[in-house]
């Protein structure tokens, strides 16, 4: 058997990453434990949510799966943050999650370039630090020219209930034992991560009475551009309820913390901070008398209802008795008891921004592996990873968005650059150019850019020049239609608390004013032509944030200047005066790709960025003939690159200390 590419995992990231590398032209192999459980929702079946709604729409933007599929199977829709700017509005989806493992199957098994492999791989073979093939669990060898390994929380993985200890990536799945060895042997430094999930109770259980109803958006908004299913919503909504913890579950809970193996010491992975465990919340946040819980239906055609808010390790008789002190949860009847799960990751400061390894020419990895959490980051991933695998196979260049260019450029930046200590999550306040990645933009930002790679059909490509250009035409009329100082118009500013107007005003320009929405403007001019609100609201947002957009996009254009000034990877930062040892030692160790990135490296100071900028402009100009002092400043930087392994070796052990590997 052989592949362009072989993806090992049929997750989030594996899916996306095999069907963009398919769609590419490639011939793939997924290789994965279970086909039947491709794209399956291991904790919380939603899609979305702050700023990982921001992923999605790019994912989308981009020709791939998560969002339509979300579209496809959502039994609740809501914009967060619909009141706040546009920068930080993000859409959340309640999937039915048989439903979305089913079509996302269904999507990846009808590729005709993509094949789907139920086995386990055990090892990865390279050949001069190439990749060649990979072994499988039956002893068969799959040659292939690159992998993206997306084996999410698998990683010699072992699930936590109390004091109960057992070998799983997730329930009902075996943990993957083979593939961390091949990982070390690589070079890649192991660390251990942690995630966990709340127990699942049986819809019938619970005194629906006693708790809040949270409704879905009165007009949801499907995630897709230009493939959501037709009609919208596809499936009948649904609502969720909220209800809180009391003195009485903070109790029992503390009472059992002896128990918890968080708190033990049973389990050595790092949590996410921003997603606490009950446990975690309880012990850290004592002033707290209460917890907001969530509880979510799993989907129309299964009885299991998620807890959002109390993923808990907790013994499962201690499960029982917190969650039945929980008002509407007094007879709740378990369908599946809280757990956590530990894996090994790796360091995604090892990766390239194509998330290729920066030693093993063709070896990718994406999604948990590379320490993030969440279906989002992961899809996010893999999308890039399946484009780059691509593009090799392709011999053509590598395909990076800048930070600037989208909250993929961010995540990609942020995981290579400084990595992550803990399971990284997206956040809005994690990308400095959020006005400009918004939501509502993805596709003017990203769709170009995908239909130059092969990822756009002709009919979204036709349905996205379509709808950018009734947008033009719209902004067009409202800087051409005026309102003027007679009565009747002034009338619309005084009916709304605003000053009369002395001259005339274009309607573009009245927009900008915070008290004036653009379905207001039809009061002056009814025939302006509104229906299409994806249309009205892009215009509203272009013209309210202009001022806002426009010094972003200025400030960008400064620091673009040598922001992409290219690094190449093997430049020795030994040859480089006005560099301390500590610089030195940092860059040779994270290898940055970019003079942004290398800037933004900790402890990396102004003057070094300098530095290297002028090594860089120097390096291309013809070196002169050396002085005695250049040649006797040789003969010390050959010592200090001689012997620089030394330092690296010492780093490397402080860094071990910090991510012990297992
Ligand atoms: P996964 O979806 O885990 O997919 C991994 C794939 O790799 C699987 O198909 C598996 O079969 C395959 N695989 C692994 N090893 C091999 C091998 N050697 N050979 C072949 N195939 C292999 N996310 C959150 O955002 N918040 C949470 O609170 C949260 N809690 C979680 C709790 C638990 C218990 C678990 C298990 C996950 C949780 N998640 C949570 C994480 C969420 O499930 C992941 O972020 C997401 O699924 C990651 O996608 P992925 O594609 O990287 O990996």
């Amino acid at each position: 058997m052989h592949y362009d590419i072989l993806v090992i995992g049929g997750g989030h990231a594996g899916a996306e990453a095999a069907y963009a590398a398919a769609t590419m032209g490639c011939r793939v192999g997924m290789v994965t434990l279970n086909p039947d459980k491709i794209g399956f929702m291991s904790c919380n079946p939603a899609i979305g949510g702050l700023a990982k709604g921001q992923l999605v729409k790019e994912i989308d933007a981009l020709g791939g799966l998560m969002g339509m599929n979300a579209d496809a199977s959502g039994i609740q829709f809501r914009r967060l943050n619909q009141s706040k700017g546009p920068a930080v509005r993000s859409s959340r989806a309640q999937c039915d999650k048989l439903l979305y493992s089913k079509n996302l199957k269904a999507k990846i098994q009808s590729h005709p370039a993509i094949e789907v492999i139920s086995q386990e791989v055990v090892s990865i073979q390279a050949q001069k630090y190439r990749v060649a093939s990979v072994q499988t669990k039956d002893g068969s060898e799959i040659k292939t020219r690159c992998v993206i390994i997306t084996s999410g929380t698998f990683l010699k993985a072992v699930m936590h209930t109390g004091e109960t200890q057992e070998h799983g990536g997730r329930v009902g799945d075996p943990a993957s034992l083979g593939l961390s060895d091949s990982l070390l042997a690589f070079g890649f430094r192991l660390r251990r991560l942690k995630t966990g999930t709340p127990p699942r109770l049986h819809r019938g259980s619970i005194d629906w009475e006693k708790t809040e109803t949270q409704f879905g958006d009165a007009i949801p908004i499907p995630f897709s551009f230009y493939r959501a299913p037709n009609p919208f919503p596809y499936l009948e909504q649904i609502s969720c309820h909220i209800t809180y913890t009391h003195e009485k579950t903070h109790e029992i809970i503390e009472k059992a913390f002896d128990r918890s193996p968080i708190f033990t010491g049973q389990i050595k992975g790092v949590g996410p901070r921003y997603c606490p465990s009950i446990e975690d919340k309880v012990s850290r946040f004592r002033e707290k008398s209460r917890h907001q819980i969530f509880l979510e239906p799993e989907g129309h055609g299964v009885e299991d209802v998620y807890v959002n808010g109390v993923s808990t390790s907790l013994p499962s008789e201690v499960q029982e008795a917190f969650i039945r002190t929980i008002p509407g949860l007094e007879k709740a009847r378990f369908l599946r008891f809280g757990y956590a799960v530990e894996y090994d990751a790796v360091d995604s400061r090892q990766l390239k921004r194509t998330f290729e390894s920066k030693d093993i020419d063709g070896l990718f990895t994406a999604g948990q592996i590379n320490g993030t959490s969440g279906y989002e980051e992961a899809g996010a991933q893999g999308l890039i990873a399946g484009i780059n695998a691509a593009l090799k196979v392709k011999n053509q260049p590598e395909w990076v968005l800048n930070r600037s260019q989208g909250y993929l450029g961010v995540l990609a930046d942020d995981l290579t650059l400084t990595g992550s200590d803990e399971p990284y999550r997206m956040f809005t306040s994690r990308a400095e150019h959020r006005l400009l990645l918004r939501e509502d933009n993805a596709d003017a930002r990203l769709t170009p850019l995908g239909r130059q790679l092969g990822l756009i059909s002709d009919e979204v490509w036709a349905q996205f020049n379509q709808k950018w250009e009734k947008i033009e035409k719209l902004k067009e009329k409202l800087h051409q239609t005026y309102v003027f100082p007679v009565e009747h118009h002034q009338n619309f500013f005084r009916s709304r608390q605003m000053p009369d107007i002395k001259d005339r005003l274009a309607l573009f320009d009245l927009l900008k004013r915070p008290k004036v929405t653009i379905k207001s403007l039809l009061e002056i001019s009814p025939d302006l032509g509104l229906s299409d609100s994806p249309i009205s609201e892009q215009v509203e947002i272009q013209a309210k944030y202009e001022g806002y957009i426009r010094r972003d996009r200025q400030l960008l254009m400064g620091i673009e200047k040598n922001e992409n000034q290219k690094i190449p990877l093997d430049l020795n930062f030994n040859q480089i005066h006005g560099l301390s040892n500590e610089v030195r030692a940092r860059l040779l160790e994270t290898r940055p790709e970019t003079l942004g990135q290398l800037s933004r490296i900790q402890g990396v100071t102004p003057a070094a960025v300098a530095s290297v900028l002028i090594f860089l402009k120097m390096k291309d100009k013809k070196a002169p003939e050396m002085t005695k002092k250049q040649k006797r400043k040789q003969r010390v930087t050959k010592y200090l690159e001689d012997t620089a392994h030394l330092r690296i070796e010492k780093q490397n052990h402080a860094n071990s200390a910090r991510f012990p590997s297992v």
